[in-house]
């Protein structure tokens, strides 16, 4: 994707070059490309120029603030989710809270611990690596597309729960106490080893896990456990080593937690880092349904719900391989209304509209649910039955047929039902790679001409059901089953 890196390209801000270049020495020892700026009015075009995947900034520039380094990133889309790590020369809670509050994702004290700054870089880019893979396989989708405002506003994560878990229940109840005022959320106390509580449904939004000297062993496996299972692995992890411990921290960020509070326990904090973890999470849930959703939408035809082209030629193909593959055969029929076009001329439109949903529902209930039915065109319909031969093929076409003509459509608002005819195609697909003949290489490119001859051949046969007189079924080439 981008150039050869090893690990990934950070930009490091500082206005002071030994900070950078002790930084870059440090960095560049864990196998990153490092990019640097020294003021804010750099940031951007920097920025934009080597398309970092983790910014780390001094608390304070020449010309502004690691906040300001946030908000000049957020006026470009491609860099507004992009982690951002601020070194501060004071560890005041009130900086760092203001600093979190500014969106930045941490904040570590001068001089840097390196293995704590080592494991933060490890989890946030393995975050922002699998948004970037959301955002990616969404635009690849070509379906819906979250607009950036909607990103980072109007989320709303009150009523979110909130398992607060402890070496002993009463350090977790004096925590639900202390956090009671400070967030919105629905507390829950567990002790460590209440795991069987802790997976029962509807499981946790987030897990905060206490790690002390007691607890750490177990709360690691938790914590892990938790990430791995497939119940929890969307649930937001907090570490919370009491007391400080930047060893157990660095350790919990590597064993996948999202969030570590590095100084303890700090109600404020945590509140905080609670509200901007439940809105990552809560865009990531909503991107992911809608990328499911924009995935349906593309293979979906929205008027009668059946299936459309796109993923019935992709279908047709697969059955013909597997068909050639277990010897076995399988038929394709393509259907077209009669003069349709009399429908609409002589009812509407919209009537027409009623007359195919209800032509789909009918054709859709007449098949196994292994057979595909799609709408692959106007008033066009294409069907797939795996398995089916000469016989069970022309008796499904015949069932198909008279599912349409034996019983008039009731149209809304036409006092008249409408008397719809339908004609039919159907051929049997059987060794389309011809395997019998050859063997080996090209086998992939005679099956795809084998399904394009098929497609031709239907094709052929729904053009003689209609030259016969429409409302029948052609099979194969000459042989016509009246209906
Ligand atoms: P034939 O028996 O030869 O198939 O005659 P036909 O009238 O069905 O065929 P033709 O291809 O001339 O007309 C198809 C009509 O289907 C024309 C088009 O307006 C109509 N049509 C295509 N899509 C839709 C749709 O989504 N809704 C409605 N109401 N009509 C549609
Ligand atoms: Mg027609
Ligand atoms: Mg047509």
């Amino acid at each position: 994707m981008k150039g050869n890196r090893v690990q990934g390209t950070i930009l490091v801000i500082d206005g002071v070059s030994t900070n950078r270049i002790m930084l870059k020495v440090q960095l560049t020892a864990a196998y990153y490309a490092v990019e640097q700026a020294d003021c804010l009015a750099d940031v951007l075009e920097a920025a934009r120029h080597c398309r970092p995947d983790l910014v780390l900034t001094a608390m304070t520039l020449p010309d502004g603030t690691a906040a300001d380094v946030k908000e000049a990133l957020r006026q470009d889309e491609l860099l507004a989710d992009v982690p951002v790590i601020a070194i501060s020369q004071s560890n005041a809670p009130e900086r760092r809270l203001n600093a979190l509050s500014a969106g930045i994702d941490d904040v570590l004290p001068q001089p840097v611990d390196d293995v704590i700054l080592q494991a933060r870089i490890r989890s946030l880019l393995r975050v922002h690596s699998a948004n970037e893979e959301l955002h990616l396989q969404r635009d690849a989708s070509h379906g819906f597309v979250l607009p950036l405002s909607d990103r980072h506003a109007g989320i709303d994560c009150a009523g979110a729960s909130v398992a607060l878990v402890a070496q002993d229940t009463q350090t977790a109840r004096d925590w639900a106490k202390r956090l009671k005022g400070h967030a919105p959320h629905e507390l829950r106390c567990h002790q460590m080893d209440d795991i069987q509580l802790m997976m029962t449904a509807p499981v946790a939004d987030v897990f905060v896990i206490e790690l002390n000297e007691l607890s750490a062993g177990p709360g690691l496996r938790l914590l892990a456990d938790l990430r791995a299972r497939a119940a929890t692995r969307k649930s937001v992890v907090i570490a919370v080593p009491n007391p400080a411990d930047p060893q157990i921290a660095a350790e919990a960020l590597d064993r996948g937690a999202h969030d570590v509070l590095q100084s303890g326990f700090d109600v404020d904090e945590l509140a905080l880092r609670l509200t901007t973890q439940l809105q990552y999470k809560t865009r990531n849930d909503r991107l992911r349904d809608s990328l499911r959703n924009g995935l349906r939408a593309a293979v979906q035809d929205p008027m009668t719900g059946l299936y459309n082209r796109r993923y019935a030629k992709p279908f047709l193909d697969r059955t013909a391989e597997r068909a050639t593959e277990s010897d076995d055969t399988f038929a394709l029929m393509l259907a077209d209304l009669d003069h349709f076009k009399r429908i609409n001329d002589q009812y509407g439109h919209p009537a027409g509209d009623a007359v195919l949903i209800e032509a789909a529902r009918r054709l859709q209930a007449e098949l196994r649910p292994v057979d595909l039915v799609a709408r692959v065109g106007g008033e066009e319909f294409m069907m797939v039955l795996p398995g089916a031969d000469e016989v069970s093929a022309g008796m499904a076409a015949v069932a198909l047929c008279n599912a349409i003509n034996s019983k008039p459509f009731k149209v809304p608002g036409i006092s008249q039902p409408i008397e719809v005819t339908i004609s039919i195609g159907a051929v049997i697909g059987r060794d389309l790679q011809h395997k019998g003949s050859d063997t080996g290489r090209g086998g992939s490119e005679r099956l795809a001409k084998g399904v394009t001859d098929l497609i031709s051949q239907a094709d052929r046969a729904l053009y003689n059901a209609k030259n016969a007189g429409r409302n029948q079924v052609t099979l194969g080439k000459n042989c016509t089953v009246a209906a």
